[in-house]
């Protein structure tokens, strides 16, 4: 069993539309996938409808966009009820901070010798429900500013560059509240990511599991070293929650390490991933209620 619970479609910041990316997913050999779009459940449907045309497990998912002390924390909500008011009213105060920013980084990008307009951002986020960074990244790529997405990041876009503007993202500990009052799973993405280990400490950790009811992590992510791999194991089993493990596919454009199936979940722990879920009457695999 090959079970891959972290994918982008272009409802976000990937490059395939929902029911492609399952096509894509039976043929790198899956079993099981989960599209967890960012802060947007509009994909889930047309995806499950091609998992069962295609006969490849289906679990709907979240990436819904945190912040702790001012810093980005992503956290991955499985299962949850999308008609869920609280939550998704969430997240669509999320995806209102993200329309918001995008003007405000083309002038910054105006300001710095590389003018964007709306319209050639829009292009490249025609389906996308949440728009981002990548997306102003693709019309810098077109205009031959850059030469990719992680040029564009690494230069001008990422979090401490000089076109990077702030957006709204949830409080992390609303947002795990907010994934389990829609009867969902709450799952930290990439916890260590970038310099996440300061950020989300052991300690830190702990206390989510402890006083929040966090879920789990994950622990298997393309951005961690086999040490971090190792240590986020062993936590997980101290703590007795989920460890999980997941491409974050984005697309074929995306670094190599992030193709579909290059990290995935133990079927151990998708099975508890499914009986938590089953229990907080979330969204089972497959189904679409
Ligand atoms: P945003 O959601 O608009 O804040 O943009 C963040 C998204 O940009 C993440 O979800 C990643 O998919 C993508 N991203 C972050 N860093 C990089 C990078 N160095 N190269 C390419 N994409 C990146
Ligand atoms: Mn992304
Ligand atoms: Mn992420
Ligand atoms: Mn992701």
């Amino acid at each position: 069993m090959r079970i891959d619970l972290h994918t982008h479609s272009t409802v976000s910041d990937g490059l395939d539309a929902p029911a492609d990316l399952i096509a894509l997913a039976v043929a790198a050999g899956l079993d099981v996938v989960a599209l967890t779009d960012h802060d947007a459940f509009d994909g889930l449907e047309q995806a499950c409808a091609a998992a069962s045309a295609l006969g490849i497990g289906f679990l709907s998912g979240v990436e819904m966009s945190t912040e702790r002390d001012g810093h980005s924390v992503h956290l991955l909500g499985y299962g949850c009820d999308p008609d869920e008011a609280e939550l998704a009213a969430e997240l669509r105060r999320i995806r209102d901070g993200r329309e918001h920013r995008t003007p405000a980084m083309l002038a910054r990008l105006a300001g710095l010798g590389m003018p964007l307009t709306e319209a050639e951002v829009a292009a490249f986020a025609e389906d996308a429900s949440s728009i981002g960074r990548p997306h102003v990244a693709d019309a810098m790529v077109a205009r031959g500013y850059v030469r990719d997405r992680d040029e564009a990041f690494a230069k001008w876009l990422g979090d401490d560059r000089p076109a990077y503007v702030n957006r709204y993202a949830t409080p992390l500990e609303r947002a795990i509240a907010l994934v389990r009052g829609a009867s969902g799973v709450a799952v930290i993405a990439h916890p260590w990511s970038r310099r996440g280990r300061h950020e989300l400490p052991e300690r830190y950790l702990t206390e989510l599991v402890a006083d929040h009811g966090l879920d789990g992590v994950e622990a298997d992510h393309p951005d961690h070293t086999p040490a971090e791999r190792a240590a986020l194991h062993s936590l997980a089993g101290r703590l007795g929650v989920l460890a999980t493990g997941s491409s974050d596919y984005h697309g074929a454009g995306k670094k190599a390490g992030f193709s579909l199936g290059s990290c995935t979940t133990e079927p151990a722990v998708y099975e508890r991933l499914v009986a938590l879920i089953a229990d907080r009457g979330g969204r089972r695999p497959g189904l679409l209620d």
